[in-house]
C-alpha cells in the first residue's frame, strides 16, 4: 500500500522574483519569448537542435543558426514538487518539469508546470508553454498541463 500526499494545485513562481540574464548566443530565444513565440537554436546547415544555444553545431560545426517557431507543446520528462517559495520561504507549491519539446529534434526545456495539482502530474504527460511576465520586460515560458 502507498501513501500519497495532497499538495494541492501547482503554480508558477511569481514572475516579480524571476530575473533573466542574456547572451549573445541567448538572447534571440528571449526576444522571441517576448512575442509568446517558443523556440530552439536549430543549424541551419544540417538541421541539429541544440539547446542550450552554442555558437557552434556539435554536428557539423557550422555557426550558421535559425530559431523556428515551435508547436509550444511537449511532455513531460522529469519533474520535482517543490513546497517553499525559494525567495521568500513561505508555503508555496511549484513543479519544475524538464519538457521534451515537440518538433525540436528532442531538445528540452525547464520550466514550472500548472494547470493541476502537483500530486497529478505524470512522466509523459501532454503540456503547453504558457507566458509568465518577469522582470525587466522579459517573458518566461512555463507550461500548463493539457
Ligand atoms: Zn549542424
Amino acid at each position: 500500500m502507498s501513501t500519497s500526499i495532497a499538495y494541492g494545485p501547482a503554480r508558477v513562481l511569481p514572475g516579480a522574483q524571476i530575473h533573466i540574464s542574456t547572451t549573445p548566443d541567448t538572447e534571440p530565444f528571449w526576444e522571441a519569448a517576448k512575442e509568446r513565440r517558443l523556440t530552439a537554436c536549430q543549424c541551419a546547415v544540417c538541421g541539429q537542435f541544440r539547446m542550450p544555444p552554442t555558437p557552434y553545431c556539435p554536428n557539423c560545426s557550422s555557426k550558421e543558426r535559425k530559431w523556428p517557431t515551435l508547436p509550444g507543446t511537449g511532455e513531460v520528462f522529469s519533474y520535482a514538487i517543490c513546497n517553499k517559495n525559494p525567495a521568500t520561504g513561505e508555503d508555496y507549491v511549484y513543479v519544475p518539469v524538464v519538457v521534451q519539446l515537440d518538433e525540436a529534434g528532442g531538445v528540452r526545456l525547464v520550466g514550472n508546470l500548472t494547470g493541476c495539482n502537483a500530486e497529478d502530474v505524470k512522466i509523459g504527460m501532454k503540456v503547453t508553454v504558457e507566458w509568465t511576465d518577469i522582470c525587466d520586460g522579459w517573458v518566461l515560458p512555463n507550461f500548463r498541463a493539457v
